[in-house]
């Protein structure tokens, strides 16, 4: 970090700040005239603290204020789900329908998955709808199918935690969704950093990347090290989609930081026909896994079945997406 300190500042005042900075074993270095270069854990220093010190003027970090979740010597985390890895050379293919909405949909679903070698599937038990009338999900009976279908077809699932009080429900998910509403809910972060279960989180649609960056670093810091980020699209002014797909987001934090990025375009655009060429469009950006909504039958489905890609169809997009990944020296 560097900071500026007034021309006219009385010694006084600039011995406070040192000692400010030596009580943080920050160490000061006087680079040029009254700029200051702070060296130390300047993470742990908070901008609003530092500026309201008398006669600073401005304050810069160099470093990045994410220091566990940063890039370090090109790192790459790589997390173990059953038999995939996310973050690996293979780009992983996470799909299922937004809700689960009972067991009969949910196998039906699992068992097409199964087929196309699907290794881990989605669906919402704990539903954060934008309206308390439409359809809240089954909650914990959601999550006792879910485990069923998991076990009868030998796959990894991945579901969303709303409150910290429901993690122990959620002893037999492989990967606990934050979704994008969540991302600052930083108690929910903390406890889902004192257990070691993968989590995928999402970027809030107002999130900027070092907001992202700052709440998987909450997870970090409590102890977890499996963290999956997750870009799901960004609220913008236009109308004609349900959010913007951040594609610039993907090469961005992959060069930030060393943890997996998978990407969401169902909720991105919320239109079925989008979701195909940002699929291929995700990978070849760099993306390390997606996650798709996919549903056996979207007009009946209890929500976001606009936005649901027809089962059917689902085959011929992943063979698509894997000549895009092996263009870009990856497979799916
Ligand atoms: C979901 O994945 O089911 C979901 C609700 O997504 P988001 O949190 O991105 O809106
Ligand atoms: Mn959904």
């Amino acid at each position: 970090m560097i900071i500026t300190v007034s021309e006219h500042i009385k010694n006084s005042d600039l011995d406070s700040i040192k000692e400010y900075m030596s009580s943080k074993n920050i160490k000061m270095k006087n680079i040029k005239d009254n700029m200051f270069l702070l060296e130390g854990d300047t993470y742990l220093l908070d901008e609003q603290s530092v500026l309201a010190l008398n006669d600073v003027l401005c304050c810069n970090r160099i470093t990045p204020i994410y220091t566990l979740a940063r890039k370090k010597n090109n790192e790459q985390t790589v997390i173990n789900v059953g038999d995939v890895k996310i973050g690996g050379n293979n780009v992983i293919i996470m799909a299922g329908p937004c809700s689960i909405e009972s067991e009969e949909q949910l196998s039906a679903i699992a068992i097409e998955l199964n087929k196309l070698n699907i290794k881990v599937l989605r669906g919402g038990a704990y539903k954060p709808r934008t309206s308390p009338y439409f359809f809240q999900g089954l909650e914990s009976k959601g999550l006792t199918i879910l485990s069923k279908i998991k076990k009868e077809m030998n796959l990894s699932v991945i579901t969303e935690i709303t409150d910290k009080d429901e993690l122990p429900l959620f002893k037999d998910v492989d990967i606990i969704q934050v979704g994008a509403r969540n991302m600052q809910n930083y108690e929910l972060l903390k406890a889902l950093g004192r257990q070691t279960k993968p989590v995928l989180l999402k970027r809030g649609p107002q999130a900027t990347i070092e907001e992202l960056l700052l709440a998987s670093e909450y997870i970090l810091k409590y102890g977890n090290p499996n963290v999956i980020l997750c870009e799901r699209g960004i609220r913008s002014f236009d109308k004609h989609t349900r959010y913007v797909l951040d594609l610039s987001a993907i090469p961005l934090l992959k060069k930030l930081t060393h943890l997996p990025v998978i990407v969401d375009p169902s909720h991105a655009l919320g239109d079925y026909k989008f979701v195909e060429s940002m699929i291929y469009a995700s990978v070849a950006c760099g993306a390390d896994g997606i996650m798709v909504e996919v549903h056996n039958n979207p007009s009946e489905s209890l929500s976001d079945g606009f936005q649901a890609l027809k089962l059917e169809k689902l085959n011929s997009v992943l063979e698509k997406a894997r000549n895009v990944a092996r263009a870009i020296g990856r497979d799916i």
